[in-house]
């Protein structure tokens, strides 16, 4: 019985605990923010939130004329498209190189080219 009452006490401390909301609110407050529904992650503009409740909505209201495939954002359709096109911008200064997205270049250069 001393166990329920010694449960009890432990309780009663925490009302003590520091109120982290109030902390958090404090000076960004100013700033407007828009904050996700689903995970509440904060976007600066709405427009960024609409893009970002995608991930939970699913939405794909992007989608590529040659293909059908969807995406949810328009850098990404842009990014794909050039699998049909054959274009790659990004081309290795060195070796001649070419890729779709400057990320593969960056991987080449550090592959390939490591001393430059
Ligand atoms: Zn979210
Ligand atoms: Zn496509
Ligand atoms: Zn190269």
């Amino acid at each position: 019985v001393s166990w329920v009452s010694s449960h009890h006490a432990v309780l009663g401390s925490d009302s003590n605990l520091p109120q982290w909301s109030e902390v958090q609110g404090g000076s960004d407050s100013r700033e407007k923010r828009f904050v996700c529904l689903f995970c509440h992650k904060c976007l600066m503009t709405s427009q960024n939130l609409e893009v970002h409740m995608r991930i939970h909505t699913g939405e794909r209201p992007f989608s590529c004329s040659q293909c059908g495939k969807r995406f949810t954002q328009s850098a990404h359709l842009k990014t794909h498209q050039s699998v049909h096109t054959g274009e790659r911008p990004f081309a290795c200064r060195l070796c001649g190189k070419s890729f779709i997205v400057k990320y593969s270049l960056t991987l080449h250069l550090k592959k390939h080219h490591p001393n430059v």
